[in-house]
């Protein structure tokens, strides 16, 4: 909860949509003695699909940190003590989901394709900013939340194929993590928000958040709180690079919408409030914008990656967009724009 409170600005519903400020968090090493390590147990090949070859990963959520995401109350004693620590991870998962064979499976396959855990949020009361006190209880995606499941290793998958589409265009590195990370599910009593939040390559995912209606709403909610990670990636590369040009943008339109609206990245509107992207009391205004950002980035990009047109493209907007946009392109994507020059 301390960890929340110090950085909470989670993503909500409607009134809230997407969550929390960036991680601090040092980027993880591009490769590691675990993952080099890892390889096949037994039990990872009876209880599933072979697993990927680890060694080609680029980051692993830890043993100690998946025991914890997936038996928050304590390991069984003598469970999953065999093998390397890959092949543990992937039994504690195999563990935790028994009696559920198909969120079982999926589980298993989001940690065979990129590495990802899917386990559980610890319990907490969460100071939410505009939002208020939410409590929090952890909440396994099974049975009625099971498509909660099904649409983030959806998401995940969808994601991927968006980056590998864009290396394949892009003239400088594509730095965009969506692997190795852990997603703590959970569920707000009483409240549909915060739909989700991030930090230290972990996603909050919520049961009952307003935001995820549907696959192709939690595709683009995961992939802003993605940003968050990768902007902890960056070293806060939103607050030193783009914060003086959204607060800029703040200090002339203050919080009134149609002055805002030219500017903001995305629709998500805060009931009572404004565009997501400058709701005020909800941590630094620079981390939401730039998420919004590149999910417009990811919008747009996708449209045309589908021969499709965009109607009215960000960049084309103010010159304070076209100046965020171009900033985001290089330090995140590769250079890589599909979106064909304003007129
Ligand atoms: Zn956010």
């Amino acid at each position: 909860m301390a960890l929340l409170a110090a950085t909470l600005g989670a993503c909500g519903g409607p009134e809230v949509p997407r969550d929390a400020p960036p991680s601090t968090a040092a980027p993880l090493p591009s490769s590691s003695p675990l993952a080099a390590n890892a390889t096949a147990s037994p039990l990872a090949s009876s209880a599933a699909q072979a697993p990927i070859a680890a060694a080609a990963r680029p980051a692993h959520v830890t043993l100690e940190r998946a025991r914890a995401l997936l038996f928050p109350e304590g390991v069984p004693s003598d469970a999953c003590q065999a093998g390397d620590d890959h092949a543990r991870v992937r039994c504690l998962i195999t563990l935790c989901f028994d009696g559920h064979a198909a969120e079982q499976s999926i589980a298993l396959s989001m940690f065979d394709a990129r590495g990802d855990v899917v386990g559980l949020e610890e319990t907490q009361d969460m100071e939410g900013g505009f939002r208020g006190l939410i409590h929090l209880v952890p909440e396994l995606p099974v049975g009625r939340y099971a498509k909660h499941l099904g649409w983030v290793r959806d998401s995940q998958a969808d994601i991927a194929g968006f980056l590998d589409a864009i290396r394949d265009r892009a003239t400088s590195g594509v730095r965009y993590r969506n692997e190795a990370l852990a997603f703590r599910f959970m569920r707000s009593v009483g409240r549909t928000t915060p739909s989700a939040y991030a930090m230290d390559w972990e996603i909050a995912y919520n049961v009952s958040g307003s935001l995820h209606s549907s696959g192709p709403a939690v595709t683009e909610t995961l992939f802003h709180e993605l940003f968050h990670l990768n902007d902890g990636g960056h070293h806060n590369w939103s607050r030193r690079v783009l914060g003086p040009i959204a607060d800029a943008i703040v200090a002339k339109c203050g919080a009134k919408t149609p002055c805002l609206a030219p500017y903001a990245p995305g629709k998500t509107m805060v009931r009572g409030g404004t565009f997501y992207a400058f709701q005020s009391n909800n941590g630094d205004i620079a981390h939401e914008y730039s998420a919004e950002l590149a999910t417009r980035y990811f919008i747009e990009q996708r449209a045309r990656l589908a021969g499709e047109p965009v109607s009215a493209p960000f960049k084309c907007g103010p010159k304070e967009n076209r100046e965020a946009w171009d900033a985001l392109v290089g330090e995140f994507f590769g250079g890589v724009d599909l979106v064909p020059a304003c007129r």
